[in-house]
């Protein structure tokens, strides 16, 4: 639906005859009642009468038969909640020991001899750590944790930009040989725009060459403090090789659990399952098989499951260990068969009632998913957000995702923008680091595109970074002069930044 003379009108409190005289003079055109207004010019003359203008654009059929969907079946009921695992990603610079402390974490906590044994089956996996009962000070309670095992922080933040939040606490491994590197610095980046609790694994404490000390200090550089430094992260030393610390960090993990995260860890066992794929692909066998991880309720053997556009009965069930399982609660990654096609990563899925309610709203999700990529193609410089009236709108804090080709510039740059102010805007440097614009950086931008903008200095977006970017409302920037670097920063501030032509 247009905006009209007579609809702004009577949304700002503004006469329609005093209306069209301000519109003439904006625009040098004239207005009747029902002449349609662009939004940028509503926007900007109801801001002059302090009113945010926000214009919704019109859901389809198909859009509001899922969110119905999805918001009736994710109600839950809050009596009946009740404490679940967290789930904790392990994310760092490559090399630093991700894996093989994921490794020393599964082998020690998988009893010898147990069926399906270390092999991994999934990617995702439940342990189980005993802490001291506090009455008796002996370990006998057990506590499980479940891990994921996602490649990177881009998965990371992919499966967060399309709306899934699967994590709840993310470990920064940090290897002592080598300090804070570039990836340290993203992943850093990347857990803290979602939002979810940090504890810092120092690594390789064994090795030679370890300088914990000096990972320490950068670490407290990136403004990871402990609490005996006025900060709440926890710090453990951990050697992957020779397993010193893997206990401190199990006790990290569920001491942020307990402390800083018992809100949020509670979910209701007791009704139908709802949660997210987390990884899925086609066998010649089995058919699809799909790794979910349950986030609510229980999921049980002959269930009716829709996952994202595909739906099916669930015809069989593994756990972690590649163990026939059937039922699966909260917090649980589990393997199963049965849907009728590949879904995505990150597709939800809710174990529904009948048969045709599943297969009703796949066939939504495919025509929603059908038009979105329609309408994807347009190229990523020629849209920009942070257009005038807009910013004026809503942006509250401008965030930048900064890369530039030496360290020497990113230290420049930064104190450049650092000393921009504005009265109603604030400038946060999301993201600071060496080298080329990457598809790292999209996803962190696109978790929050309408405030955040991404500038290069003698740098250029990767491929993978505009393919990502292409069609979306992203604000990239390649500069050559830190001049009209920080010019432009400034004039997003001020909401005047120009689109490019
Ligand atoms: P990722 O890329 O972060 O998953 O790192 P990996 O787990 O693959 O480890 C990279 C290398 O560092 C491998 O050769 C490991 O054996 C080694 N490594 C990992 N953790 C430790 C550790 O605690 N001490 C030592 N000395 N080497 C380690």
């Amino acid at each position: 639906l247009p905006i009209t003379v007579r609809s702004l009108s009577e949304a700002i409190g503004m006469k329609t005859g005093e209306l069209s005289k301000r519109l003439l003079k904006e625009t040098s055109q004239l207005y009747g009642n029902n002449s349609p207004v662009d939004f940028e010019t509503a926007a900007l003359i109801a801001v002059e009468k302090n009113i945010e203008l926000i214009v919704k654009r019109q859901k389809t059929a198909e859009e509001l038969l899922i969110e119905d969907f999805e918001r009736l079946t994710r109600e839950v009921d809050s009596e009946k909640l009740r404490p679940r695992p967290p789930v904790v990603t392990i994310m760092g610079h490559v090399d630093h020991g991700k894996t093989s402390l994921l490794d020393k974490i599964r082998r020690s906590n998988v009893a010898a001899g147990e069926v399906g044994g270390i092999t991994q089956v999934i990617r995702a996996w439940s342990v189980t750590h005993k802490i001291e009962d506090p009455e008796t000070g002996e370990k006998v309670i057990e506590r499980p944790i479940t891990f994921l095992d996602t490649p990177g922080h881009e998965a990371f933040t992919k499966m967060r930009a399309r709306g899934a939040n699967v994590t709840d606490i993310a470990v920064i491994v940090v290897a002592a040989t080598d300090g804070v590197m570039p990836q340290t610095e993203e992943a850093v980046a990347h857990a803290r725009a979602a939002d979810v609790r940090i504890i810092v694994a120092i690594n390789k404490v064994d090795a030679p060459n370890a300088n914990v000390d000096r990972t320490r200090r950068q670490l407290y550089n990136l403004e990871l403090l402990p609490d005996d430094m006025g900060g709440d992260i926890q710090f453990v030393e951990t050697s992957a090789l020779t397993g010193q610390g893997i206990d401190d960090l199990l006790n990290a993990i569920l001491i942020e659990a307990e402390i800083n995260l018992a809100d949020d860890l509670q979910a209701d066992p007791d009704r139908p399952a709802f949660g997210t794929c987390l990884e899925a692909y086609m066998t010649s066998d089995e058919g699809v098989m799909a790794t979910v991880l349950v986030q609510q309720g229980t999921l049980k053997l002959g269930d009716i499951v829709l996952c994202g556009a595909n739906f099916g009965r669930v015809r069989s069930m593994q756990n972690d260990l590649g163990l026939s399982i059937e039922e699966a609660g909260p917090s649980t990654p589990v393997l199963i068969t049965g849907l009728g096609g590949v879904p995505n990563a990150d597709d939800p899925f809710y174990a529904v009632d009948e048969l045709t309610t599943a297969a009703k709203i796949a066939e939504a999700r495919e025509k929603k998913d059908r038009e979105a990529s329609l309408n994807r193609f347009t190229a990523v410089k020629d849209i920009d957000m942070l257009s005038a009236a807009k910013s004026k709108l809503k942006i509250t804090e401008l965030k930048i995702i900064l890369k530039a080709e030496a360290r020497g510039s990113v230290e420049a740059i930064r104190k450049e923008l650092e000393k921009l102010t504005h009265e109603e805007v604030t400038t946060r440097v999301l993201h600071a680091g060496i080298g080329a614009i990457t598809e790292s950086d999209v996803q962190l931008a696109l978790t929050s595109p309408q405030d955040t903008l991404i500038v290069g200095f003698n740098v250029t977006a990767d491929d993978a970074a505009l393919k990502l970017a292409e069609g979306r409302e992203i604000s990239l920037r390649e500069y050559q002069i830190i001049y009209n670097l920080v010019d432009d920063v400034k004039a997003a501030l001020e909401g005047r930044l120009k689109p490019i032509e």
